[in-house]
């Protein structure tokens, strides 16, 4: 079809869950892409964890500043500047983002800025989602679904070889 890209692994969404996967797979040689519609490493470094503890660290430091007489130091009036607060917060999500993209240089996996959605499913296609499936409810952690399924050639040879070993648990 013209215009279209062909890639060993395409990945929608480049939080906690995507970025790492997409990263492992292009530093392996799999022609890797991520697409992501907003937040360049996910909710965490944007919106969630990291932004979240960084303010928090604010008002620890806003609260102890209040109660520095208490500990002997005289801090004089201490007043607070939100946008102070927010400064701090974006400079670090801009640094993290910044690093999100140098890991993308490094790994060569090519991030894709837009919304990802499934247009058809292939035979080929529902064949591997059904051998997903199976792996997944048995359990198994993703090196077996890698080495088992996308690393073979044929869905039956990657079943063959994803069945024939033993269940792990995914926390192993
Ligand atoms: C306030 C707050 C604080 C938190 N603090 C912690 C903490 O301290 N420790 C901790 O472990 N966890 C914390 N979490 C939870 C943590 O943020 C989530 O568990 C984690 O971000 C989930 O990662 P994810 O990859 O599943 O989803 P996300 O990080 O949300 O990533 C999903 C990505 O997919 C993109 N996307 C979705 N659909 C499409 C599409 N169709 N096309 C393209 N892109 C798409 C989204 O834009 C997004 O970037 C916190 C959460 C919140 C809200």
């Amino acid at each position: 079809m013209p215009g279209t890209e062909n890639y060993d692994m395409l990945v929608i969404g480049s939080g906690e869950a995507g970025k790492y996967l997409g990263w492992t797979m292009a530093s392996e040689g799999h022609r890797t892409a991520v697409v992501e519609r907003q937040l360049i490493g996910g909710s965490c470094p944007n919106i969630a964890c990291l932004p979240s503890k960084n303010i928090i660290h604010s008002a620890k430091v806003r609260s102890l500043a209040g109660r520095a007489a208490e500990f002997g130091v005289d801090a004089g009036p201490v007043t607070t500047s939100m946008k102070g607060v927010q400064d701090r917060k974006r400079a670090m999500v801009d640094g993290l983002r910044r690093l999100h993209l140098d890991r993308y240089r490094a790994s060569g996996a090519e991030l894709i800025m837009g919304h990802a959605r499934f247009t058809a499913f292939g035979a080929d296609a529902s064949e591997h989602m059904a051998a997903v499936q199976v792996a997944m409810m048995a359990r198994m952690p993703y090196t077996a679904l890698r080495d088992g399924i996308f690393a073979h050639p044929t869905v039956a040879e990657g079943l063959t070889a994803l069945l024939g070993s033993p269940p792990v648990s995914p926390l192993q």
